[in-house]
């Protein structure tokens, strides 16, 4: 049985992915975004930075990427139009499991989208 819903949940997470404005590029209180060495070594070369440059410019409490004002990642790009991931290619491993072939919970949790909602909105004027 679970082999067959997981490629289901993970083919329509592919779509839904394509017109959300990136609900899962927030930070909300008590989840973090995990970064590992290995991440931020794909980020240096990403850049052409040492794994030290990278870290003093991107990552903060150790293991985390810093966030911006509104709580998005420091890689969300700001297009009012478009919330996309500006290293896409480099993004950590965690931002490329998720929602590890479960359907998104932002897409299903209302007190997810409550909290996350309105910074979306104001980010897109
Ligand atoms: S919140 Fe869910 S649907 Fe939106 S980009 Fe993230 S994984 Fe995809
Ligand atoms: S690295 Fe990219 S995918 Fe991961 S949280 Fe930041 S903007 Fe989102």
């Amino acid at each position: 049985m679970t082999n067959n819903v997981e490629p289901a949940a993970a083919g329509l997470n592919r779509v839904f992915c394509n017109y959300c404005p990136a609900f899962c590029c927030y930070r909300l209180p008590g989840s973090t975004l995990f970064v590992t060495a290995t991440d931020i070594n794909r980020l240096a070369r990403h850049f052409q930075q040492s794994d030290g440059e990278v870290r003093k410019q991107y990552i903060e409490h150790r293991n985390t990427f810093k966030v911006k004002e509104d709580g998005s990642c420091i890689f969300l790009s700001d297009g009012r139009l478009s919330k996309r991931c500006s290293v896409h290619e480099a993004r950590p491993r965690q931002c490329r499991d998720f929602p590890y072939d479960a359907p998104c919970p932002y897409l299903q949790r209302e007190d997810l989208l409550a909290e996350i909602y309105p910074r979306v909105e104001k980010s897109l004027g």
